[in-house]
């Protein structure tokens, strides 16, 4: 060994102990928490009242559906070892199914549709409401939830509730306090740290829906059609009301009778706007449109285009305000 190498293994001695000291450091500091959740505005909930506690994993990440989204073995193996399992509904998550039948006893199951304070809405079908598509495998669409139609057997979904209930501040605050018990229970240790952060994040949601409230008030009454019906938690919480829902798969041409049908509704709505979804190719937006004064615009329900993290929540819905605001109300 020449001198500089011995003065390369001396610093390598150096901050292999540097680290062993770190090392023995961070055990109180590691993170000891398996939170597992569903869906990216949920995860971002649970991550404000876990920080500094831990970080929650996230199964339905990049821009895929919760809807049509499919569980890979390494993120059925993270809920099973999971000690709280955070999702929506078997509705919304519908690929939350199988893995929930076959929960090991020690995981806490915490479905939020269920959780006290949360407001359930009904799935709005009739009048100019269309049905919602049915889970076929052959359709890679979002506009469908598959909440209580024929060919699905779900017994939770008889009632054909809309479990798209984050969209509502009111139903955000209840998911944070429900979320707050079940740490709290899992983890009596933190739960002092949880109900600091949660006392933060509600505040947090009150100032969000006040801003929201005041962007969105000369909007009352404008007329909208939706390609997704997601949105009413949303609509209803500041005073919006789209005028009907259109079914189309985002990456099935429809036949020309269908654009015809499509077309003459949202003439004969007078709707503002017509707002596709993530997904969907501008060129079918625009079929739909042709020929109609409406203009298109596209609201993310779940967040999908928008990063993960603890911001997500308040992200998604001012972008949703953002987008409803574009459209209905353009800037001349
Ligand atoms: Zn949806």
């Amino acid at each position: 060994m020449n001198f500089s190498q011995l003065r390369a293994h001396f610093k390598i001695t150096v901050w292999a102990s540097v680290f062993a000291t770190v090392a023995q450091i961070a055990p109180a500091q590691a993170d000891e928490t398996k939170v597992v959740v569903t869906i990216k505005p949920i995860h971002a909930l649970v991550t404000e009242v876990m920080a500094g506690v831990g970080t929650p994993t996230l199964i339905v990440d990049g821009s895929a559906s919760p809807h049509t989204f499919t569980l890979k073995p390494s993120s059925a193996k993270a809920i099973n070892e999971a000690h709280i399992f955070i999702r929506v509904s078997e509705g919304l998550e519908p690929f939350t199914r199988k893995v929930v039948t076959a929960l090991p006893k020690d995981v806490a199951l915490l479905s939020l549709s269920e959780a006290k304070g949360v407001t359930l809405l009904d799935q709005r079908e009739g009048g100019d409401f269309e049905e919602h598509a049915d889970h076929g495998g052959h359709d890679h669409g979002h506009a469908h939830h598959g909440h209580g139609k024929k060919k699905t057997n779900h017994v939770e979904d008889a009632a054909a509730k809309d479990s798209h209930i984050w969209l509502d501040p009111e139903n955000a605050k209840a998911i944070v306090v429900a979320v707050t018990s079940a740490l709290s229970e899992r983890y009596p240790e933190s739960a002092e740290k949880f109900n600091t952060n949660a006392a933060t994040t509600l505040q947090k949601l009150d100032a969000l829906r006040a801003e929201l409230t005041s962007e969105l008030l000369a909007l009352k009454g404008k007329p909208f059609i939706v390609f997704h019906d997601a949105t009413q938690y949303f609509e209803k919480s500041f005073g919006l009301t789209a005028s009907g829902s259109i079914t189309l798969s985002p990456d099935v041409q429809p036949s020309a009778k269908r654009l015809t049908a499509v077309r003459k509704k949202i003439a004969k709505l007078g709707a503002v706007c017509v707002f596709a979804e993530p997904g969907f190719q501008p060129k079918l937006v625009a079929a739909v449109t042709e020929g109609s004064q409406s203009r298109s615009g596209s609201l993310d329900a779940e967040g999908l285009m928008q990063p993960p993290g603890s911001n997500h929540y308040y992200e998604m819905m001012r972008s949703l305000a953002r987008s409803i605001k574009t459209c209905l109300q353009p800037v001349s």
